[in-house]
C-alpha cells in the first residue's frame, strides 16, 4: 500500500489528457458556512475533472449516518 485511501467512494471521471476514464481524488477546495465544494483531481495528471457542492444538510445526514445512534427527540 503506498497509498492510503481513506474512502474509495470517489468514481471514475472521464479525463481528456489522459483520453479514458481515470480515477479520481477528491480534495476539499472550499469550506462555506453552508456547504463544502469539493474538487475531483484525476489521478494521472493532476488536472481539475469537476467539483462537487456538498450542501450543510447533506452533511449533516452523512454525520447522522456515521453515527449509528439515532437520535431522540429530546425536548
Ligand atoms: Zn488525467
Amino acid at each position: 500500500m503506498r497509498e492510503s485511501f481513506e474512502s474509495l467512494r470517489a468514481s471514475s471521471l472521464y479525463c481528456r489528457r489522459c483520453g479514458k476514464a481515470m480515477p479520481v481524488r477528491e480534495r476539499l477546495l472550499l469550506i462555506l458556512p453552508d456547504k463544502e465544494i469539493y474538487d475531483y483531481l484525476c489521478t494521472g495528471c493532476a488536472d481539475s475533472l469537476g467539483q462537487r457542492e456538498v450542501s450543510a444538510g447533506e452533511l449533516l445526514q452523512h454525520r447522522a449516518m456515521q453515527r449509528r445512534g439515532h437520535g431522540r427527540r429530546a425536548r
